[in-house]
């Protein structure tokens, strides 16, 4: 869609003067990634409104100001894998992995990204829309309950929760590997802070960040419905 690039360009400055988003690695991820692909078609003309946005079964794709903190917070490198646990649109999931693997770069030098999501119609709209912005080979969308994380490609560098979990699930610190973050919104139903926890040799060092409201993360080890 023709004027959206200027768009995207005016978003990604806004949210440097408001401070979401710090280094050149978000910021290049984030005008790279085109944020108009990953919503509904009736909201296109609103894509780089810094808002969330619905994307059918009650579920939304995050702000952008959200997107952008959430991935300062995990920082992730160039060949990292990483987890992400509600793939939603995909869009979260492409940011990640402009930055792990950057369009351009060797592939050798690749890292790899896999989602999962819950709601088996939003996993086939979201691959379908990694596809048509040029992720599909650096993305994986995988169905399934993510609070129970994805051991058979563990351990993670980094894990990214994008739905609201009450307490951080066990499993995914197990796959965390030592020297890995993982970044979650952690709270009740209506309300979360964002919570970094770093896995060290010792165990584990927790901070937390803005206040933020998520989409309830549902399974095992997040809510019943
Ligand atoms: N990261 C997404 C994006 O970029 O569009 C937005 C995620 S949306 C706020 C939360 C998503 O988490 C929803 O699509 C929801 O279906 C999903 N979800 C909730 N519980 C889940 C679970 N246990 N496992 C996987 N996905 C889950």
């Amino acid at each position: 869609m023709p004027g959206l690039e200027v768009e995207r360009r005016r978003l990604v400055e806004a949210l440097k003067a408001m401070g979401f988003i710090r280094s050149p690695k978000v910021e290049r991820a984030m005008l790279a990634v085109p944020r108009e692909l990953f919503v509904p078609s009736e909201y296109r003309a609103m894509a780089y409104d810094d808002r969330p946005l619905p994307i059918g079964h009650g579920q939304t794709i995050s702000a952008p100001s959200v997107v952008a903190r959430m991935t300062e917070l995990l920082d992730p490198d160039v060949g990292d894998r990483v987890l992400e646990v509600g793939t939603g649109s995909g869009y979260q999931a492409a940011v990640l992995a402009e930055i792990v693997a950057p369009t351009g770069a060797p592939r050798e030098s690749w890292g790899h990204v896999w989602s999962i999501e819950r709601i088996p119609e939003l996993a086939e709209w979201a691959r379908g829309n990694l596809e048509r912005a040029g992720y599909s080979d650096r993305v994986t969308v995988v169905v399934g309950d993510g609070s129970l994380g994805l051991p058979e490609h563990a351990p993670y560098d980094g894990i990214m929760v994008t739905a609201a979990a009450p307490s951080v699930p066990p499993p995914l610190l197990e796959q965390l590997r030592v020297g890995g973050r993982l970044v979650a919104p952690i709270g009740d139903r209506w309300a979360q802070r964002l919570v970094v926890v770093e896995k060290t040799p010792q165990g584990v060092r927790v901070s937390e960040d803005i206040d933020v409201v998520f989409v309830p993360l549902v399974g095992r080890y997040g809510w019943s419905d």
